[in-house]
């Protein structure tokens, strides 16, 4: 298995961002990332600059719509149209062309003190049609943490891994409704990155730039063969990871999640079974094992929505007793202080 680190949400020139493709892409190889995914705001203007630049895969795909309901939209060459009012249609429409599609930030809270309040949450949420959808992001998460002017300059200036704690509960709760109703449902972790470029008291700052965001919150991806050298080979298998949900999300400020897995086995030879987004028939010898990249890990292993197992340190190992959604977080320790919320692995979902 290999799996490779990279960052999808992010923005670029072409719309509110504000760095170029190619500046982007050499942040990303900066912070050690194999692949980037662009979704400007209802614009595939990038796309001609889509390729293997400094050494990272860069993908262009698009964020739909403006006020709410936010999609991102992968695998298109051409522009589809958003849907406000029902964005079920619109999910449905981009399902029948074949690409891929993420609901974005659902929860958004807003803070008084950015843009007026203004939330982009999902105002109808979709019954079902899409890829995926975020759990956590980065710029979204920390906006709704801003709830008064003293932690805002405290959690920006001073201690930043304090804002960002968890990913939202109610997003956590949507993820596992869906699965639980049977559908395949990919969990991905995002920067929504803008570098936006502002004066506070006429010194120019810039909010969370490309390279600090992308040692936060990213989606690694788990492959069964290596990464190609060539372009649209590495873009097939990328949009292949995220369409199965063989992927996890990692808090890297914490402790960069390389080296993680969850996988099912077979308990009698110790034959692998499955792998993370992967599907498979329940059997009496099946057990399902989870590894930490940290040793001051703690690890949970979730069925159906509810914690069935835990332990500390780097490995996890369970029967599974019955058939179900089975998904894993992990938990970093510090050295001081208590066990904070870092991966989360797609579901290995074991039918009956
Ligand atoms: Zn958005
Ligand atoms: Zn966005």
């Amino acid at each position: 298995m290999y799996t490779y680190a990279g960052n999808i949400h992010i923005h670029s020139s072409y719309s509110d961002g504000s760095g170029n493709i190619d500046e982007i892409a050499a942040s990303a190889a900066a912070a050690g990332l194999r692949y980037i995914i662009v979704t400007d705001h209802e614009t595939l203007a990038g796309l001609p600059e889509e390729g293997i630049r400094h050494g990272v895969v860069v993908i262009v795909g698009v964020e739909l719509n403006r006020e709410s309901n936010h999609y991102l939209v992968l695998d298109v060459d051409r522009l589809p149209e958003g849907n406000e009012e029902n964005p079920q249609e619109m999910i449905d429409r981009v399902r029948k062309s074949g690409a891929l599609g993420f609901i974005a930030h659902p929860f958004e809270k807003g803070s008084p003190y950015i843009a007026r309040g203004k939330s982009y949450h999902w105002t109808r949420l979709p019954e079902g049609g899409f890829t995926g959808l975020e759990i956590w992001n980065y710029t979204s998460y920390w906006r709704g943490r801003v709830t008064s002017i003293p932690k805002t300059i405290y959690w920006f200036l001073f201690n930043r891994k304090a804002a960002v704690d968890r990913p939202p509960q109610e997003g956590l709760a949507l993820w596992d409704d869906y699965t639980n109703r049977g559908m395949r449902v990919t969990a991905i972790g995002s920067s929504d990155a803008h570098a936006a470029r502002v004066r506070v008291a006429m010194i120019p700052v810039e909010i969370f730039p490309y390279y600090f965001l992308f040692r936060q919150i990213n989606t690694y991806l788990c492959f069964k063969e290596k990464m190609s050298r060539e372009f649209s080979e590495a873009k097939r298998q990328i949009y292949a990871a995220l369409r199965e949900g063989r992927c996890y999300v990692s808090y890297d400020r914490l402790y960069p999640g390389k080296g993680f897995s969850f996988t099912a086995f077979c308990g009698k030879s110790g034959e692998a079974a499955a792998i993370m987004g992967e599907e498979i028939s329940w059997r009496e010898d099946l057990c399902l094992a989870v590894r930490s990249p940290a040793r001051r890990s703690e690890i949970r292993l979730i069925k159906n929505g509810c914690l069935v197992c835990r332990g500390d340190g780097p490995e996890l190992s369970c029967r599974v007793a019955a058939p179900g959604v089975y998904r894993a977080e992990v938990y970093y320790r510090p050295y001081a202080g208590k066990a904070r919320p870092w991966i989360y692995a797609n579901p290995i979902y074991i039918r009956s």
